[in-house]
């Protein structure tokens, strides 16, 4: 036999059985962006190599270890975006829609870093984000933290979500920090993990993250960025703080949140969850202000965040949130002999243009009164119809139920799709 070829390594399928769960979730997420009026933007999954080099930046997990990028056929370095962020402001540059102007962006697609495959964490992965360009204030900010928290609530997990909240002050005001950090773990070096020592001079504020025992317990003595802050730095980030208050988002403050990318400045979020384990983080973001500037366009204020798809499908199968979600059929439709087959599949199409919403199976392939009433239970069908010389010569269709012990009943035809739409 030919060996079979599998799916490259941290790729997944989407089986059957789990699509529904994927369509639910971007379902929700599509209704609550929709409810705050933002626009979906599309752009390609493969862009060039620099982009990612100079928005992302050199020192970064992303840009470091984990990009998957080539040279195609005339030897140009491309990349599989490793995010959404770049690529929109690209666009967006691109086609002159950010200058001067408000955009409230969403989008939602696959993503690829070359990570260690782990529970919650893949090659090829799913973001939906959300980014705001051309307004400087924090009620924005606020706004993209409310729209998050209500698709939490939408899909039932607020319970089992915490927001995380720092500010990481504006370009000047992080070098400053940068010098008195990179100070300070100079009289540590010794018990900085490797990581950490490449970092200090290049990244240093990504020491602060670092997930290493020995460094963490250094670092409570570290300087804080929160002192080095000017004044309209600490009045956009306790403005959001009291935003957040009036609308009754909870949040902690958590000064060692800075994100492993280098465009932020200002605000800085994460919602975590405890039900994951170690790939703890659902939705990530913060503000942006230099990126457009940065990559070419004029200076305009940005916020946005991401959201890792699979990570809140497993919080989801975790609490049981995805069990008995409605199967892709409502009503599976037989036909007894095969005489019956034409009018079966007439009377299928007319309760589809009847009930637009309605799922209509047909069966096919033929066989026994046996056979199809066992493939109508396997569609998860609540209702077999079933269309027999009996039923078409009195013009009528028996309803089977298949999910309650309820009787059979006989229906006119014209009487089928009122009937139906009141069982459903
Ligand atoms: P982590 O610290 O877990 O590596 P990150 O800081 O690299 O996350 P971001 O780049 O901010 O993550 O991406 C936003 C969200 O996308 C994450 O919070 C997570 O939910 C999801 N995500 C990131 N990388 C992966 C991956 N390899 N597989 C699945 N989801 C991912
Ligand atoms: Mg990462």
């Amino acid at each position: 036999m030919a060996k079979q070829i599998q799916a490259i390594r941290g790729m997944n399928d989407a089986l059957p059985t789990q699509t529904p769960a994927w369509q639910k979730l971007e379902a929700v997420i599509r209704s609550s962006v929709s409810a705050y009026g933002y626009s979906e933007i599309r752009t390609p999954i493969v862009e060039s190599t620099d982009l990612f080099k100079r928005s992302i930046g050199e020192v970064t997990d992303i840009v470091e270890k984990e990009m998957y990028t080539f040279d195609d056929r005339n030897g140009d370095s491309l990349t599989l975006r490793p995010e959404g962020t770049a690529s929109t402001v690209r666009a967006g540059n691109e086609h002159g829609l950010l200058y001067n102007q408000e955009q409230r962006l969403w989008y939602m697609g696959p993503m690829f870093r070359h990570e260690r495959p782990q529970k919650g964490r893949y090659r090829q992965f799913h973001q939906f984000g959300v980014e705001v360009y051309g307004i400087a204030t924090a009620d924005i900010d606020a706004e993209v933290l409310m729209l998050s928290a209500r698709l939490w609530e939408q899909l039932g997990i607020s319970e089992h979500v915490t927001l995380e909240l720092n500010t990481l002050g504006d370009p000047k005001e992080r070098a400053a920090y940068r010098e008195a950090l990179i100070a300070f773990l100079e009289q540590h070096k010794d018990v900085l993990d490797e990581d950490s020592q490449r970092r200090m001079y290049s990244n240093p504020l990504r020491v602060l993250d670092s997930k290493d025992r020995n460094v963490q317990a250094i670092l409570k003595d570290a300087p804080a960025l929160m002192d080095y802050l000017g004044e309209e730095s600490k009045t956009h980030f306790s403005t959001l703080c009291e935003l957040l208050d009036a609308v009754g988002i909870q949040y902690t403050i958590n000064p060692r949140l800075v994100r492993g990318l280098d465009y932020y400045n200002r605000t800085v979020f994460e919602w975590v969850t405890t039900s994951l384990g170690s790939q703890g983080t659902v939705l990530a973001g913060g503000r942006y202000d230099g990126l457009v500037g940065q990559l070419g366009g004029k200076d305009t204020p940005a916020v946005g965040f991401a959201m890792g798809l699979e990570r809140i499908i497993l919080l989801l199968d975790t609490l049981g949130l995805n069990d008995n979600l409605p199967s892709e059929v409502d009503v599976y439709v037989t036909a007894m002999g095969e005489q019956c087959i034409p009018e079966a599949i007439k009377i299928a199409q007319e309760l589809r243009n009847a009930l637009p919403t309605l799922k209509v199976m047909s069966h096919c392939g033929g066989g026994n009164f046996k056979k199809q009433m066992k493939r109508a239970d396997r569609s998860g069908a609540q209702f077999a119809l079933i269309i027999g010389e009996n039923e078409l010569n009195n013009n009528q269709v028996a309803v089977k139920p298949l999910r309650e012990n309820n009787e059979q009943q006989l229906v006119a035809r014209e009487q089928l799709a009122t009937t139906i739409a009141e069982l459903i």
